[in-house]
């Protein structure tokens, strides 16, 4: 995706008010991120426990939610990211919420979903071992496609657009 700086970042967020966007705490290391390689960029706010973001382009520009993370953990042992499809131990998978863009916002409605607790799917699904030598590259690419889509699903279903 295009390089983005934090005030593009900021007034990306479709459904945070102007202290939301004011008070996002940006990453350590976003002057280190790696745009080329990314299909979407996700953070928890280093100072904001429980805060976390997800940036997603379409068509050109940038399109992001604010993410409360639950307090507890499922007491399952393992759980599956609903973004990148990978499972891990329970306590590394964590329920997102975010409140929908807009009236429905407003009157309360929001969208949660299961994803890896520190938003790493990016790297996660790209260092996921393929399960045969013989479907390395094709798979890995459907992984990372799909990857890609439901996150931009998410963020659709949190504007109030018709997702998965
Ligand atoms: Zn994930």
């Amino acid at each position: 995706m295009r390089a983005l700086t934090e005030d593009e970042l900021r007034a990306a967020l479709v459904n945070a008010d102007a202290d939301e966007r004011r008070l996002a705490t940006m990453p350590h290391d976003l002057v280190l991120a790696d745009w080329d390689h990314l299909d979407f960029f996700a953070w928890r706010d280093p100072r904001s426990r429980g805060r976390a973001y997800l940036v997603t382009e379409r068509a050109g520009r940038p399109v992001g939610v604010v993410l409360r993370a639950a307090e507890t953990t499922s007491r399952a042992r393992s759980a599956m990211c609903n973004v990148c499809h990978t499972m891990q131990p329970a306590d590394q998978v964590s329920l997102f919420t975010a409140r929908k863009a807009g009236d429905a916002g407003v009157q309360g409605d929001s969208v949660g979903t299961y994803i890896c607790a520190d938003l790493s799917c990016h790297e996660n699904v790209r260092l996921a071992a393929p399960l045969a030598p013989s479907e390395v590259r094709a798979s890995v690419d459907r992984r990372i496609d799909g990857t890609r889509h439901r996150a931009e699903a998410f963020v659709d279903r949190v504007r109030g657009e018709q997702g998965e």
